[in-house]
């Protein structure tokens, strides 16, 4: 049997191929866990990092399931709960900007945003909870934006990151009573394939973090291990801001 603070814990990372969403994956599995990832595209990604964590011991499976498709969300949360028996951890990844300001966007984008960042949150977290006891862990990864807002063209994808914050809220309220935690982890700038350090969007973040540097994937990961582990058993409802100072 694995060591670690989540022995014998079973975690499900939605959009884990990739960026944020894969380094939680291998630090939960770093720490013990069973995990399963979803993705939409990156099938040779998602194989891969299956692979990687059992060749470090661990278990994992990864399954197809755009966010944004409540039949196929709900299916990976019951699939990861037959494959490993039980489920602990349910971290709300996936998630997607679409930058263009409000009078160039268009309704549908405005939807897609939406759809994937809170809806598909949403599902997951509905179906997730039909499995859960106490002791789980509900952690979002919502945004800084979810709160403070410094550049243009993000109105939308700020939109859907305060309404992650405002149901982590909400949630915590109703779950209390059933021993299960609700938290925010909100990442600033942070390098990856959706916000690459290096790209034209870059230099506008980076000048409104006080440490003058995007953040890595291995930070968050680092946050939500700990939200996700026995440690932080009295941290509910609250949202974590990880970004460098951007919303000092
Ligand atoms: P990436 O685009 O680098 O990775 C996204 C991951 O989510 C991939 O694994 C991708 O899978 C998956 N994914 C995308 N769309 C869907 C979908 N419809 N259904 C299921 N999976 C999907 O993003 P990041 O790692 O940067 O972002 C992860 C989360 O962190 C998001 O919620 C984002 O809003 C949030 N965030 C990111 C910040 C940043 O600066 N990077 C800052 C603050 C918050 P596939 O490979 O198959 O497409």
């Amino acid at each position: 049997m694995s060591k670690g603070q989540l022995a014998g814990k079973v975690a499900l990372i939605t959009g884990g191929t990739r960026g944020i969403g894969a380094a939680i994956a291998k630090r939960l599995a770093s720490d013990g866990a069973n995990v399963a990832i979803t993705y939409t595209h990156s099938a040779d990604a998602a194989a891969a990092l299956v692979k990687a964590i059992e060749k470090d011991g661990g278990k994992a499976i990864a399954i197809l399931a755009d966010a944004a498709d409540a039949d196929a969300v709900r299916s990976a949360v019951d699939e990861t709960f037959k494959t490993f028996g039980r489920l602990d951890v349910l971290v709300n990844n996936a998630g997607t900007c679409i930058p263009e300001k409000v009078e160039e966007t268009s309704l549908e984008n405005f939807d897609r945003v939406f759809a994937i960042n809170v809806r598909g949150t949403f599902v997951a977290t509905q179906a997730a909870l039909k499995h859960m006891k106490s002791g789980g862990r509900i952690i979002m990864i919502g945004s800084c934006v979810g709160e403070r807002i410094m550049i243009q063209g993000m109105a939308p994808y700020s939109a859907t990151k305060g309404a992650v914050k405002m149901f982590t809220q909400g949630l915590a309220r109703e779950l209390g009573a059933r021993g299960i935690t609700v938290n925010n982890v909100q990442p600033g700038p942070i390098d990856t394939d959706l916000n690459p350090a290096a790209g034209e969007w870059a230099v506008g973040q980076k000048a409104n973090v006080p440490l003058g540097r995007y953040g890595t994937v291995d930070d968050v990961a680092a946050l939500v291990a700990f939200v996700a582990g026995p440690e932080s058993s009295y941290i509910n409802g609250a949202s974590l801001t990880i970004d460098g100072g951007t919303n000092a």
